[in-house]
């Protein structure tokens, strides 16, 4: 079945297939809390003959984000504790992320900002706060990098991300201005010529980190979406999320991560799942995750590795999950060093 326009309710899901009326009580429940679309291409790319695929856990609802365990929280990676104005996350001294936007054009049903993003949320910045964001990039010398995430920055129209690329680009200390975005896979098409050139800004180098977890995802429209970015200019890093019965396999990894090198997108991170409400039931354990991270090692070129990590929940920062920062304690549990020598349980107590 051909998609012909975007699912945004249970309702579509019935319609579509991809869920039955048995399903609804519980759907509606889950789709009450947490926010849900999938876009005609992501819902083409599902196969529904298969009960557990890849595309379809990443994006259609499950009764089992209503399972909240104890140890999960609505803010895992504590952006909150790191904001000093709105729309800024200020963790590291050289970086702040700027969260312009809070809609994502799907909604990842494992997502870390779960309780901050979708279309009842918190929105776009408006004027006076992007205002106040960028004052206070300008005002600290030491921001050399401002990551636009949120939220997908590229819902943004070519005209409001150029408004964003001109404040910043009077911001002589900051040279680099990556996002964060999952658009060139769920919305390929809307990587057109009018976005690429709002996405530049003179004496500014720009990177887009793409969100993807299965080589499915790749599709042709897909490989020709990173293709327009990175003819135009623009470096292109990947950001994949290690997810129980979706990619927690070295050879589906392997074939996730070359095809990123093979459309030049060089494999950056491999997040550990965070500790986000409901989403337990797509998360593996650090042993787990190692062992395949392991794995992948001796299969494939150097080229293709990303780095596993963890962000340590409550805001301390990304640990890299190999040799010393993260040790095992015993009990499944472990020690973790955040890049301040700081060392912190997990899972938190
Ligand atoms: S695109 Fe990113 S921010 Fe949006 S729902 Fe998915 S993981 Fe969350």
């Amino acid at each position: 079945m051909n998609a012909v326009k975007p699912i945004k309710s249970v309702d579509d899901l019935v319609e579509a297939g991809l869920a039955t009326p048995a399903d609804r009580a519980a759907l509606e429940a889950v789709t009450a809390r947490y926010a849900i679309t999938l876009t005609p291409e992501i819902t083409r790319l599902i196969d529904r003959a298969d009960p557990n695929d890849p595309i379809a856990r990443q994006f259609v609802p499950d009764a089992a984000e209503l399972v909240v365990a104890p140890e999960e929280r609505a803010d895992p990676i504590g952006d909150h504790a790191h904001s000093p104005v709105e729309g800024i996350v200020h963790r590291y001294p050289d970086r702040v992320l700027l969260k312009a936007v809070h809609i994502c054009p799907v909604y990842c049903r494992f997502c870390f900002r779960r309780e901050m993003v979708g279309p009842q949320g918190l929105g776009t910045l408006d004027a006076a706060a992007m205002e106040a964001a960028f004052d206070y990039i300008g005002s600290h010398q030491e921001i050399w990098e401002v990551i636009l995430t949120g939220g997908d920055p590229l819902v943004l129209s070519p005209r409001r991300l150029r408004e964003i690329m001109k404040a910043l680009a009077n911001i002589s200390h900051v040279k680099i201005v990556r996002f964060h975005t999952r658009v060139p896979v769920v919305d390929p098409e809307k990587i057109d010529a009018a976005l690429i050139a709002a996405l530049k800004a003179s004496g500014k180098t720009v990177y887009v980190a793409l969100h993807a977890n299965h080589p499915r995802e790749l599709t042709m429209e897909a490989r020709a979406a990173c293709a327009r970015l990175v003819d135009a200019g623009i470096v292109m890093v990947s950001q994949s999320v290690l997810l129980k019965g979706i990619n927690d396999d070295p050879a589906i990894l392997a074939d996730l991560m070359k095809a990123f090198v093979e459309n030049r997108v060089k494999p950056y991170y491999l997040h550990h799942p965070d500790l986000a409400p409901g989403t337990g039931h797509f998360r593996l354990t650090i042993e787990e995750g190692q062992r395949i991270v392991a794995a992948l090692r001796g299969q494939i070129s150097g080229l293709c590795q990303p780095t596993y990590i963890l962000d340590i929940p409550g805001g301390h920062g990304k640990a890299v999950v190999s040799g010393s920062t993260v040790q095992a304690t015993g009990d499944g549990c472990y020690s973790v060093s955040d890049y301040r020598g700081g060392e912190h349980s997990y899972p938190p107590a």
